[in-house]
């Protein structure tokens, strides 16, 4: 079979005969081999990084600016086939692949606007003869280990406020969906951004690159997307020598459906939040929690618009659902279902039927679940809506807080009182109130408690890559 022409948008150098193999998950066939690197190779990349920061930071910011616009223009001008590269790797359908990518493309465009406002401060002293003053400066040398679920957005919201503030980046990036990465990695290279400052290296191990990256003296700060269980790992290895890290980990939102809500809205934003990207998101609805009122509409809404879903190969069919990214995840979320059923969950969507040869589960919706039922209280990442019921908000907040994650909570009710009581007591880091959809490059993107802390995103994005210095001059 020939190669697909999508590949093209690798450098050649960055295809390995002996390589990483790369799987399309809608019929397990393999779609590319790339180059791998091991630890000596990944701690010259780091060396190279380091010595590749000081020139780049010395650039005016307006200039550094330039080169991350004439980046996107590069991503934007080839979406298209990096798009199509997207659903090979990952699966998600062409439609949604097109969205990731003006979404992640807009993460560079931010950027390269923000670079120009990291604005310092003059602080009036405490002393007559004496002035006081903060630069913000860049971290240094940066390295990034990214998720297969968006493999270019992680990546974008990671290297573009990293080089708009003068740092160098190294991103590992997750071993199913190192092709965008790549492809990532030559459009900025086209694009004017140096040699050694943004490198994207599949590597042999996943945990020996973990472990050079907080081990290495160069990297100063190490911002990760991931499980949490990875990230309890890398912030303790990390502490090691104290380097700045930054979080996105696991999530658990709950979509909180009042007896008030526009029933119409809170289905599509049910729709949009649990099933974009076959349920695989870090945000998704991961338990519904719907009151007395309103809980049967909602189940028999959900369940008939569920049963319309289409599961098929991404690139056949752009609006479908696509696979899941492997069989072990099939596997895993065929477990979780099936627990959930045997402990008095209903199963109320009909059984979809779904392509073989490749890793897809049908979209489910299960009635009748409680909040005890491992179900609600572990992230599913997969296609399936738990829907929980409850009788007043004091009950609704209590279960919806009641998890060690705190990314994202969703919200849908018409009472104005409500929906600021709701926004203010749900402990997470991002809250929707009537609306399934949060990110945006203009926002900060971040969770609290075991979901992590950073935030991706918005001005508080660049913050993340900078440190604040604070320099007093006296004698005056
Ligand atoms: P998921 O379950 O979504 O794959 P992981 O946390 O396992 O989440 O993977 C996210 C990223 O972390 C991937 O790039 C993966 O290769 C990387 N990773 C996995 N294990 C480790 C580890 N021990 N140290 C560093 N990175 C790791």
């Amino acid at each position: 079979m020939l190669p697909d022409p999508a590949l093209n948008l690798l450098a050649p150098e960055a295809l390995d005969a002996d390589g990483l193999r790369v799987f399309n998950p809608a019929d397990g066939r393999l779609v590319a081999r790339v180059r791998r690197y091991d630890r000596a190779a990944l701690s010259a990349i780091i060396d190279e990084a380091e010595a590749a920061r000081h020139p780049w930071a010395g650039r005016t910011a307006k200039a550094r600016g330039d080169v991350l616009r004439d980046w996107f223009d590069l991503v934007r001008d080839n979406a298209e086939a990096l798009a199509r590269l997207l659903t090979l790797e990952s699966g998600k359908p062409l439609d949604e692949a097109r969205g990731e990518v003006t979404y992640g493309a807009s993460f560079i465009e931010w950027f390269a606007e923000e670079a120009r406002r990291a604005y310092g401060e003059v602080i009036p002293p405490h002393a007559t003869d004496k002035r006081i003053l903060t630069f913000r400066q860049p971290v240094g040398t940066c390295a990034a280990i990214t998720p297969w679920n968006f493999p270019v957005a992680m990546i974008t919201r990671k290297v573009a406020p990293a080089l708009a503030a003068g740092c160098s980046i190294v991103v590992k990036p997750a071993e199913a969906t190192p092709l965008s990465a790549l492809a990532l990695e030559r459009l900025a290279r086209e694009a004017g951004v140096p040699e050694s400052l943004f490198r994207a290296v599949p590597a042999f191990s996943a945990s020996e690159a973990g472990d050079l990256f907080c081990a290495h003296p160069s990297i100063r700060k190490i911002s990760f997307t991931g499980s949490t269980h990875v990230g309890k790992i890398l912030m303790a290895k990390a502490a090691a020598q104290v380097k700045r890290v930054s979080l996105e980990l696991g999530g658990n939102a709950p979509f909180i459906v009042f007896d008030d809500a526009d029933l119409d809205a809170a289905i599509d934003g049910a729709m949009t939040s649990r099933f974009r990207n076959a349920g695989q998101t870090c945000v998704c609805a991961n338990r519904f929690l719907v009151q007395d009122g309103i809980y049967d509409a909602f189940v028999s809404r959900l369940a008939e618009r569920v049963d319309a879903v289409r599961v098929a190969d991404g690139l056949s069919c752009s609006s479908a659902m696509g696979p899941l990214i492997d069989r072990a995840s099939v596997a895993r979320v065929a477990a979780l279902v099936d627990e959930a059923v045997a402990e008095g969950a209903v199963r109320v969507t009909a059984q979809a039927s779904i392509p073989g040869g490749g890793s897809f589960h049908c979209p489910v919706v299960l009635a009748g679940v409680t909040h005890g039922m491992r179900i609600a209280h572990e992230e599913i990442f997969g296609p399936v809506a738990p829907v929980i019921r409850f009788h007043d908000e004091d009950e609704a907040l209590r279960i919806a807080n009641d998890t060690p994650f705190g990314l994202a909570a969703y919200v849908f009710t018409a009472q104005a009182a409500r929906q600021w009581r709701m926004m203010e007591r749900l402990e997470y880091g991002m809250v929707g109130i009537n609306d399934g959809l949060i990110s945006t490059e203009v926002a900060p993107f971040g969770g609290i408690k075991e979901s992590g802390f950073g935030r991706e995103g918005s001005r508080h994005g660049l913050a993340d890559y900078m440190n604040i210095k604070y320099c007093l001059v006296g004698g005056l």
